[in-house]
Order: C-alpha cells, then structure tokens, then sequence
C-alpha cells in the first residue's frame, strides 16, 4: 500500500479540474499545474496548491516532463496523474516518475510501450486470440513493400502511422495509383506529428462502428469490463458525441466484447483506466482497432451509466488498493450522451477560434452534468485542444436523454467565441441520429445537411440575456466604491497570489 496524500495534476483545463474533484472525494490534495495563458482557468483555483510551468507552449510547460516532475517534489506530491493527451501516453514519462518514487496513476509504462506502438499491439492481440482488423502486423518500409499486401486486402485501404494518434499519419488510399503518394503523405506527416514515420496498413472497414470498452485494472491481476460506448459520432476520425450504452450492442455482443477487451488488457498486465476500440461491422463481426492506455475524454457517459467513478478507481488502484467495482453486478442503468462544445466555427468548416468567454450560463437540472475548463472571462487560446467543456445528459432511456440533452444546449449560453453548440442541437434534431442509424461516416454525410438551411443561429436571446447582466452589474457597481466589474478574475489573480507563497515561490 502506498500512502497517497497529495497528487500533481500534470495536466489542464476541463480533465485536470475532473481530477482534482476526484482527489478531494478520496480524501487527497491535489496540485494543480499551469501555463502562462492558463493562469485565470478554474482547475488552478480548485487545487489546493499551483505551479507554473512557463510560458504557454506546450513543450516549454505541460510537455516538458522536468518541470512537472520538479513540481512535483517541490509540493510534496507522492503521485502524478497524467490525465488525457500530453504526457499520458509517453512511457519515459511514466517511467521517469516512477523513478522519482512516486506513483504514476496509470499503466506501466510497458504496457503503454507496448500498446503505443499499433503494430506491437496488433500482433500482441492476435496473439491473445483477439480479431484484429485485417492489415500488417509488422511496419512497411516502402510503398513497393505495401503494394502486394493492400493488394492482398483488397482496396479501399487504410495507412497507418504506428505511433499514431489524433487520425494524424492516416490516409485512405481507393486504388493501386494513389498507393505510393499516400505512402509519402502518411510517411512524412507521421514523422512531423510523432518524429517516428513508420506506417502500415489496415484494410478500410465500410461503413462500421466505433465502439469501445472501458476497462479498470488492479494490482491483484482482475480487469473488469465497464460496458461499452458509442463512438461512432465522429467528424475527420476525431470523435464529437459518445453515447453509453450502443444501441447496437447486444448483451451476448457486450459479453463477448468485454471478453476480448479483459484478454487485451489481461495481455499487457494492465493496470487503472484503459480504453480498447473496436470496430463493429454491420456484419456483427468486431476487431481491435487499437488501446488507449489512460483516461478518455467520454469517460463521464460510461460512469453514468455504470454509476463508478472511473477517476477514484484510478486512484485507489495508484495506492495499490482493489478495486471496489466488480465484474459479476455491472449492469449498464438508462442512457447517457456526451457532446463535446468545442470552441469550433461549426459553420466555418470547425475552425478553431480563439477569444473570451465574455458570458457563459452553465445548463443544469435533472441528469445534466458539465465538465468544463472554462469559466466566463477565460481566454481560448491557439495553444491547446479546443474543448472548453463536456455536456452530459443522463435519462432512463436514450429518448429521455437526447431530450435531456436538447434541454440542455439549449439552455447553454456561450458569449464571445463560436461554439460546436449549435452543431450538436441540429444533431440532436436529426432523425437519423434520433432511430441511432449510426456509423463512422455518420457526420461526414450529414454534416453538410445539418450545418445547411437558416445558417448562423440567431444570437439575440443570448445577447440580450449579457446586456441584461451587463447592465446589472453596473448598477451594482455604483455608488463608488466599486467592486471590480470581474470579481471572478481578480479574485482568482488574489487567490493565484497567495498561492505562489504556498507553494514555495514556485509560482
Ligand atoms: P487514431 O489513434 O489516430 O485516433 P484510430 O486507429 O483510433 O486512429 O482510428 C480513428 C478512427 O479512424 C476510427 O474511429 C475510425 O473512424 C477510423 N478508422 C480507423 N481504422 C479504420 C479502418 N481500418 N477502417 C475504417 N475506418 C477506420
């Protein structure tokens, strides 16, 4: 058993602040850790300590193992949870804390080594008797080298990157003729996103879903299977909206599922949170897509359905405890929807916006829970990923839960920046999404649908709703002395103040 009473969040935004209310429950401080830009972000306030990493790219503060690890020692952590993206995946990382005597909230790093490179862990699933889909299990040295096996596959085909992440490094190839400039393409971009430019091929699955397995391992060797979730909303390969339980998902399916997905995580001794992807076919067939050794970003639609805290078991398991979920009583109860608002122009191709939050009213009420980084006065820089916040709606069936969830875009109110929130209302209005006739080209065929007709959503309710509070708040502010007409972000800069003191001169 190791004593864990404080627990450096390497990380930032909505999942660091996602941790540090796990830590609170279990009865742990947490550190939180920020960059430049980050400063005024909710997770710093709600930690009990913070730390500054540097200035604002990622590889000089939430990259860059050294400060963490430092911050770490300095604020008496004797753990580090990595969170999402970052440094979750790298498996130096994992090991240099370790090293340093703390626990890593996490696989080891073997298994995130192992895992990590997609032909590795192709060949380990297949060896653990686990349906992969079909394609190599070694890397291609050269187009001439892939060329026979995507002929063996037959095209359409898929290159890879092993390394891979983040759909970077992936190029659909259709026929023969766009074999080797695709093999250039998927190899140099593979190099630039992961400075490893190795690929292999996959065939192309038409028409699939993506559905995934949540798995919890403990220090007594049992994985349990958490059920699976939909993820098959997706736009470019990257996922928008996950749902648990899928519709398409049997309970025969997700026993056989849960099966494979224990075998896979069984095969690398897994330990803490872990997520495998499959591929559903129509034809019922599934094969291993890949294995996401930390936390996910949807974990929330599986907690809720399952009612376990995927985080706190993280956390017990780190402290070499078993973990209190048990495989034999897990039932998936109702339906649960996640959205992902991202700070995206939806009717400007999802590009990536910057700016402040000048207004945000945060829906709530019956089975709505709100996961986010932001609060009104933070700025959405270029820096990061664009989620300010995860809205998740819960009901006893998936009807009551897109109702839940319609309810609750709309009562969401976001001023200054462009969102994906009008996105996803029209997603929940649409009546393919509605029947759940859902695969991975979902989005992408109905995108251009859904985003055409009125076009911009009509911001006059929400405008008005900002005057009004605008006013307000000035009419409280006089007679002088005024208050500062954002307490929230002075209060934090006060508060971030005294902090810096706390920590050490570390901030
Ligand atoms: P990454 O790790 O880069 O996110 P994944 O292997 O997880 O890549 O795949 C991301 C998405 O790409 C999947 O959810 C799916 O939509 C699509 N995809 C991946 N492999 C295939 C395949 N062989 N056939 C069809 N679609 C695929």
């Amino acid at each position: 058993m190791t004593t864990i009473k404080r627990v450096l969040v390497a990380n930032r935004g909505e999942i660091a602040l996602r941790i540090i209310r796990a830590c609170h429950e279990e009865g742990m401080e947490a550190v939180a850790v920020y960059s430049e830009v980050d400063r005024l972000l909710p997770h710093v306030r709600a930690a009990d300590a913070a730390v500054a990493l540097g200035p604002a790219p990622a590889a000089q503060s939430y990259l860059d193992a050294a400060k963490l690890l430092a911050a770490a020692r300095d604020t008496g952590c004797q753990a580090v949870h990595p969170g999402y993206g970052f440094l979750s995946e790298r498996a130096p990382f994992a090991e240099a804390v370790t090293e340093a005597g703390l626990a890593f909230v996490g696989p080891s790093a073997a298994a995130i080594r192992a895992m990590g490179d997609k032909t590795e862990a192709r060949r380990r699933m297949q060896q653990a008797g686990v349906p992969i889909v079909p394609g190599t299990t070694r890397p291609l040295a050269d187009h001439t080298q892939a060329r026979p096996e995507a002929a063996r596959l037959g095209y359409p085909v898929l290159l890879k990157a092993v390394a891979g992440g983040g759909g970077k490094g992936m190029r659909l190839v259709q026929t023969e003729t766009e074999l080797e400039p695709a093999f250039e393409m998927a190899q140099s971009e593979a190099q630039h996103a992961f400075g490893a430019g190795e690929v292999y091929l996959e065939k192309y699955l038409e028409r699939p879903r993506h559905i995934e397995i949540q798995v919890l391992g403990d220090s007594f060797g049992r994985v349990v299977a958490l059920g699976e979730r939909e993820c098959s909303i997706q736009r470019r390969h990257q996922k928008l909206i996950e749902e648990a339980p899928s519709l398409a998902v049997t309970p025969a399916l997700r026993r056989r599922l849960g099966d494979a997905a224990t075998a896979a995580a069984g095969a690398v001794g897994y330990l803490s949170a872990g997520t495998i992807e499959f591929l559903l076919a129509p034809t019922g067939e599934f094969f291993f897509l890949e294995m996401n050794t930390r936390l996910q970003v949807e974990h929330p639609v599986t907690e809720l359905v399952y009612g376990v805290d995927i985080v706190r078991e993280q956390l017990r398991v780190a402290t070499g405890q078993p973990l209190r979920v048990h495989a034999g009583t897990l039932q998936p109860r109702g339906h649960a929807i996640e959205c992902r608002i991202t700070a995206e122009d939806p009717f400007n191709d999802f590009l990536p916006v910057t700016g402040v939050v000048q207004h945000l009213r945060v829906p709530g009420g019956p089975g709505v829970r709100w996961d986010a980084g932001f609060e009104t006065g933070n700025e959405v820089t270029l820096h990061y990923d664009s989620l300010i916040a995860k809205l998740i709606a819960w009901g006893e069936t998936r009807g009551v839960a897109l109702e839940r969830m319609r309810r609750a875009l709309r009562e969401l109110v976001i001023v200054g920046i462009p969102t994906s929130q009008p996105f996803h209302l029209r997603v929940m209005d649409d009546a393919e999404f509605q029947r759940g006739d859902l695969d991975i080209t979902y989005l992408d065929r109905a995108g251009t649908r859904l985003l055409s007709g009125e076009g911009r959503p009509d911001l006059t309710r929400p405008i008005a709703v900002v005057a009004a509070l605008l006013a307000d708040e000035r009419r409280a502010a006089a007679p002088p002395p005024a208050p500062p007409d954002r307490p929230a972000v002075l209060a934090s800069a006060w508060l971030l103040a005294a902090r810096r003191e706390a920590v050490g001169g570390n901030g």
